[in-house]
Formats: C-alpha cells, sequence, structure tokens
C-alpha cells in the first residue's frame, strides 16, 4: 500500500475496527474505496430499556473523502426488504445528510461511523422483526422523510414550517431575522426561533441549507446518499461483548 493509503488507513481506525469486530475484513475492491465485509455483530440496549443481541452480513465500502463522505453499507444476509429504509442503489438509508453532517467531524473514525449509525439501524430492524413496529416511532423516507427530520431538528410541528426554516438558514443572518417566523407565532425570526437557526447555519453553512432547500422528490434522481432521513435518535448504546 502507498503510504497516503496507510496514513489514511491510520486515521481512519481501520486496524481497531478490525480488531473489534472479528468477522470483518477486508475484500477487494472494485475502485479506490475501502471495503470491508463479514458479519457485525452486536449487543445493544436501545429504547425503553431494550436489548437486542444480533448480527447481520454487510458491506462497508468507504470512499477516499470518508469522513466528509459516508460510507456506502449494504446488508447481504437477504433480510432487509428493499420496502424498508434503502436508497436507490440498495445501501442503507442511514441518516439524513444533515445528520450525517451534524454527527461527523473531520476525526470520525469508521468504528465511530459503525457504532453511530449502522448499528442503530440495524438495532431498529431487528427490533421491528421482532415486535412489528419501530423503535423510534414511524419514519418516513425521501422527501416526507427528510421534512419530518428538518422538523424536528428545529423543533416545529409543521413540516412546511421546517421547510421554510431551511429556506432561512441559507439566507444571511440579518435579512433572515426579518422575516415572519415561519412557524406561525407572529413574530418574526429574530425574536422567535433564531437560535437554532443561528446555530445550525454556523455549523453548516449557507450553501448547504440552500442545497438542501430544493427537497428531492421520493427516489428520484439525486445521489442517492442524499435522500436519506434519520432512523434513530441517540440513546442505543453498545454493549460490551459479543452476541453470540
Ligand atoms: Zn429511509
Ligand atoms: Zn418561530
Amino acid at each position: 500500500m502507498p503510504p497516503s493509503v496507510v496514513e489514511r488507513h491510520r486515521r481512519w481506525g481501520v486496524e481497531e475496527l478490525l480488531a473489534n469486530n472479528p468477522d470483518l475484513r477486508i475484500v477487494p475492491s472494485p475502485d479506490a474505496s475501502l471495503k470491508v465485509r463479514g458479519e457485525l455483530h452486536f449487543h445493544v440496549r436501545g429504547p425503553g430499556d431494550v436489548i437486542i443481541g444480533d448480527a447481520y452480513q454487510i458491506d462497508l465500502l468507504i470512499p477516499p473523502s470518508f469522513p466528509a463522505t459516508a460510507p456506502a453499507v449494504f446488508e447481504n444476509g437477504g433480510r432487509i426488504p428493499k420496502t424498508y429504509h434503502k436508497l436507490e442503489d440498495g445501501s442503507l438509508c442511514l441518516a439524513a445528510p444533515t445528520e450525517l453532517r451534524l454527527r461527523t467531524g473531520p476525526d470520525t473514525t469508521i468504528g465511530a461511523f459503525v457504532e453511530t449509525f449502522v448499528v442503530p439501524y440495524l438495532f431498529g430492524y431487528s427490533y421491528r422483526e421482532k415486535h412489528g413496529v419501530s423503535p423510534y416511532g414511524e419514519l418516513e423516507h425521501g422527501r416526507d422523510g427528510l421534512r419530518q427530520h428538518f422538523a424536528s431538528l428545529f423543533g416545529v410541528p409543521d413540516r412546511m414550517a421546517a421547510q421554510e426554516l431551511v429556506r432561512l438558514a441559507s439566507l444571511k443572518k440579518r435579512p433572515a431575522n426579518k422575516v415572519p417566523c415561519p412557524c406561525g407565532s407572529r413574530r418574526r425570526l429574530g425574536r422567535c426561533h433564531h437560535t437554532i437557526v443561528n446555530e445550525l447555519r454556523a455549523k453548516l453553512g449557507r450553501a448547504w441549507f440552500a442545497s438542501q432547500y430544493d427537497l428531492p422528490s421520493p427516489i428520484d434522481s439525486r445521489p442517492a446518499n442524499r435522500i436519506a432521513e434519520r432512523h434513530q435518535p441517540d440513546g442505543v448504546k453498545r454493549r460490551k461483548g459479543k452476541s453470540r
């Protein structure tokens, strides 16, 4: 391996990932991505203190631009149907793009990504298999899922109001603050939902919100990883030890 790749894998914590998950291994990749395949075991305590131990056959495709770009994750065991949260390319719909950005940073390792997004997703599916319902409440997919995500992110019940807040987050702070707050309070944004809007604008930038304002139609032409929404709240804690 070229030194740059060795260094990248060190930053990504590849060795640690494989050490913590002995049934995962590196396999040849068709492109510049790093491909990791095998059985991912977990034993987690989720919402309502429900504990589930399970294992899934997965492929992780980690692009050279990770962690700025999220890995694509595929379930290969045939357990999770296409109709459950999956993207157009068949990869798992792990989280909304905004959620991925908010919860990853330049130092995020692959192990942390797996713990934060992949394990909670699989826990959610195992829970659903067992109990017939999602542990996180019913989450929508595609455009509606994104609106649902933004509504919870901005803390407004109305999804169209949430979409308007996305637009306001794409504007400069001063003009945005003068606009009537879309939540319906009859106050201007600067006297209403400005704290959360300013915080997210500062964190992610106006260009990001501009890119998120024109929400894609469900399963449409945008790159697949841009139409995922969030599937799990915080609070799924992986426990030490294996599920077998
Ligand atoms: Zn989805
Ligand atoms: Zn408001």
